[in-house]
């Protein structure tokens, strides 16, 4: 039985969210994009009363008691409908405060689910369904398949022994016959752990525009794999500028 399976996101790499951040420390901000993350998110999400275990357990009754898996001495409590009321007050605020907050969310939304609509939200929440009708997304989807489809690919080509260099140079090149020429020079155990077929995917290998490019997705995929609250604060592959169009100053060395 896996009663604790039923609800995820329909994303498979982004991290879970609700298993391995401790929803108690969230901003309000990192709030709006967990509730978005895991449906009914509200409903399910109970946290262990010994060491702070989180599960979305579908089904979970408020009096059933269902030890840790985690600790084994603990019990799953859900969070109450008090403290579910204040985390939206508190997104709110956030929205209020930062006007690009919920425009950024809802292009997040469009790429990853396309034109699907938000689901309703209960009570608490349903300031967010009136504001998300109200506002525009901002700026271009942003397109996170596409850099972790290019980190999985850097991963893949390094374990086969191809330097990142080379990575880089086959994919920044258009022309699939050059792809093939330049994959040709790569010694013969390179083609051996790619196997036969690799040489016709290079057609379909993704494009970059340069290195530093390709870099940039692969440290934004990484992170995102290692830290699941990058997401939540809506970390981006290019750092956004500051309100207002200006850049902070680089930092002393
Ligand atoms: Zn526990």
């Amino acid at each position: 039985m896996s009663a604790t399976t039923g609800v995820s996101n329909t994303f498979p790499d982004d991290p879970d969210a609700s298993r391995h951040v401790d929803v108690l420390a969230l901003s309000g901000a990192e709030l709006l994009r967990f509730v978005l993350d895991a449906p009914k998110v509200w409903e399910a999400l109970a946290r262990c009363s010994r060491c702070g275990f989180q599960v979305l357990y579908l089904g979970i009754l408020r009096d059933q008691r269902v030890s840790c898996m985690n600790c084994g001495d603990g019990f799953y409590e859900l969070l109450d409908a008090a403290w579910w009321k204040n985390a939206a007050n508190r997104m709110r605020r956030a929205c209020r405060q930062d006007r690009t907050l919920l425009p950024a969310v809802k292009a997040e939304w469009e790429a990853r689910h396309g034109d699907v609509p938000l689901p309703s939200f209960p009570e608490s929440f349903a300031w967010l369904n009136t504001a998300w009708d109200t506002t525009d997304k901002r700026g271009r989807s942003f397109d996170a398949r596409r850099h972790y489809e290019l980190a999985h690919l850097v991963d893949r080509l390094s374990s086969g022994g191809i330097s990142m260099n080379k990575i880089a140079t086959i994919l920044s090149t258009a022309d699939y016959v050059v792809r093939q020429e330049i994959y040709d020079t790569l010694p013969g155990r390179v083609h051996r752990w790619l196997g036969e077929q690799f040489r016709t995917e290079l057609r379909n290998l993704p494009y970059v525009g340069s290195k530093e490019e390709l870099l940039r997705s692969v440290r934004w995929a990484h992170r995102q794999w290692t830290d699941p609250r990058a997401r939540l604060r809506g970390e981006r592959v290019r750092p956004r500028a500051k309100r207002g169009g200006i850049t902070p100053p680089a930092p002393r060395p």
